[in-house]
């Protein structure tokens, strides 16, 4: 990522942070213009409160009379203001500063100086050219999301119909995005094309994301660009493009779209197991979508990558009939 795009999202957050401010600033002024009382105390209060940090700073031992007064002063006032706002049914918070990201009020960083969740994320978005991915999340998340689509009618020789199986997996989903942090489980999503693997995935990625988890949502050509970037352009490399490829080991959720449809040989085989064996090392979570039947995965892949999905992953199978032709 170039320093035009992290220059691009610091202003973006420094417009966020300002306009939260400036709204609540608006919510304050339309009060006090309708109800000049609450205008009134609020001033006396920040005065009584001036006056009470200069004895704070004077000799507060000979002052205790003086400093107990304020104190009650200042707390009458809240009372009436509260009063009026319940009077007046004025929301409690009504004047509060309401932040996106109440937890860096939206400055991007945590007081410790590290990066808070929402700007990891946002880097991601950046990094990953994941700018499309809002408008697809708020169109595909579990809310969105029609079970009656598939069919309930047998499909070939399976046990139980699309809809069933639709019904099955969803609600394994939603297991795994509630105990998302409890759970030490991946997934693979494996079936034909226009089954709602991609959907389902978007739904993952959307109720974390909007749980605060940094999720990465890359197809496996793309994830193994990344990779040949950091390996080959070493040199060159960038702190950005060194994160680029630091975040695959490290964001909460590593969705991998479309396994099988990247070039394959054997610098891609190792460099995807050191991907899958390091997150799954370190108790980080994957979903790994997939055309492939299993016995394809299995030829086309390496044991090692093999044998950690089949043993370690929660596999969900897709079903049916392509459901992009039956909507046509
Ligand atoms: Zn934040």
């Amino acid at each position: 990522m170039k320093d035009v795009a992290l220059n691009q999202i610091r202003a973006e957050y420094d417009r966020k942070r300002l306009k939260a401010l400036n709204d609540a600033e608006l919510r304050k002024n339309r009060i006090y213009e309708t109800f000049p009382r609450i205008e009134e105390i609020d001033k006396e209060i920040a005065l009584l409160g001036i006056k009470l940090s200069k004895f704070m700073i004077l000799k507060p031992e000979n002052l205790n009379y003086e400093i107990s007064e304020i104190k009650k002063q200042i707390d009458n006032l809240k009372i009436e203001k509260n009063g009026m706002f319940e009077e007046k049914k004025i929301p409690k918070d009504y004047f509060d500063i309401k932040y996106e990201c109440s937890i860096c009020k939206d400055t991007g960083f945590l007081e410790n100086g590290e990066k808070c969740k929402c700007y990891k994320q946002r880097l991601i978005e950046s990094l990953y050219n994941m700018s499309n991915i809002k408008y697809m999340l708020n169109k595909e998340n579990f809310d969105a999301f029609n079970i009656n689509l598939f069919s309930n009618e047998k499909y070939r020789n399976e046990d139980i119909t699309p809809k069933q199986n639709m019904h099955k997996i969803l609600s394994t989903c939603e297991v795994f995005c509630n105990d998302f942090n409890k759970i030490n489980a991946s997934m693979l999503f494996y079936g034909g094309t226009g089954l709602g693997k991609t959907f389902m995935c978007n739904c993952i990625a959307n109720e974390l994301i909007q749980n605060g988890k940094t999720v990465i949502y890359q197809t496996a050509p793309n994830i193994i660009e990344i990779v040949e970037n950091h390996r080959f352009n070493k040199n060159e490399e960038t702190v950005l493009n060194r994160e680029n490829y630091n975040y695959l080991f490290n964001c909460d959720l590593l969705i991998i779209d479309d396994l099988g449809t990247e070039f394959n040989n054997s610098f891609t085989n190792s460099e995807l197991f050191n991907i899958i064996n390091t997150r799954m090392t370190s108790g980080k979570k994957m979903v790994i979508s997939t055309n492939l039947e299993l016995d394809k995965l299995a030829i086309t892949y390496s044991d090692r990558i093999i044998s950690r999905i089949f043993n370690e992953f929660t596999i969900c199978y897709f079903f049916g009939k392509d459901l992009r032709w039956e909507s046509c």
